[in-house]
C-alpha cells in the first residue's frame, strides 16, 4: 500500500540548513520513514536565504532580522514553495521544527532576540495548516503516530 507524504523540515532529516549552518536530525526519523514518503521541505532555503543567515524572530506580525532587515518577502516566498510541494505530494501532514519563524508549530522566540519563547506559528506552519494540512513538531511526534494509527483503524 502506498505510504501517505509526510512534508518534513529539512533540517529534521539532518540537512544543513539552519540559520548557523547547523542540523537537528530527528531520533524518530527511521520509525517515520518506514510509516510516510517524507518529503523534505526548508522554506527559508527554498525561499532564496543562504546558510548561514542572521537569525530572524516574528515582530509585529513581520520578519525581522537581529540586524533589522524585513525579510518577510524571502520567507513568505519558501512558504508558498512549502505549499506547492505539499499539495503536489498530496500531504496531509507535515511534521515541522518547533519555535522557527517559519516551521513553529505552537510556538515562536518573542522578537526580542533574548531566546524567550511564546505561543504562536510561524509562517510556513499557519499556510499549511491554512490548506488543511495537520502540522506536527519534533515535540509532538507521538501525537502523529497516533492519528495515523486512527486513519489506519477508521479505513479497516
Ligand atoms: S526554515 Fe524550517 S526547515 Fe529550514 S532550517 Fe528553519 S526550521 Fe529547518
Amino acid at each position: 500500500m502506498k505510504k501517505p507524504a509526510l512534508i518534513i523540515s529539512a533540517c529534521l532529516v539532518g540537512r544543513s540548513c539552519r540559520y548557523d549552518g547547523a542540523s537537528k536530525i530527528l531520533a524518530e526519523l527511521g520509525e517515520l520513514e518506514k510509516l510516510f514518503d517524507i518529503v523534505p521541505v526548508c522554506p527559508e532555503t527554498d525561499g532564496g536565504l543562504s546558510v548561514p543567515r542572521p537569525p530572524a524572530e516574528i515582530i509585529n506580525g513581520k520578519i525581522i532580522t537581529a540586524d533589522g532587515e524585513d525579510v518577510t518577502g524571502t520567507y513568505e516566498k519558501g512558504a508558498r514553495n512549502a505549499v506547492v510541494t505539499a499539495l503536489r505530494a498530496g500531504a496531509k501532514y507535515a511534521l515541522l521544527k518547533e519555535s522557527s519563524p517559519s516551521c513553529g508549530t505552537h510556538l515562536i522566540y518573542d522578537g526580542t532576540f533574548s531566546g524567550r519563547k511564546i505561543s504562536g506559528e510561524g509562517i510556513t506552519a499557519r499556510v499549511l495548516r491554512a490548506e488543511g494540512i495537520k502540522c506536527y513538531s519534533e515535540n509532538t511526534v507521538g501525537e502523529l503516530l497516533c492519528e495515523l494509527q486512527n486513519v489506519d483503524v477508521t479505513l479497516k
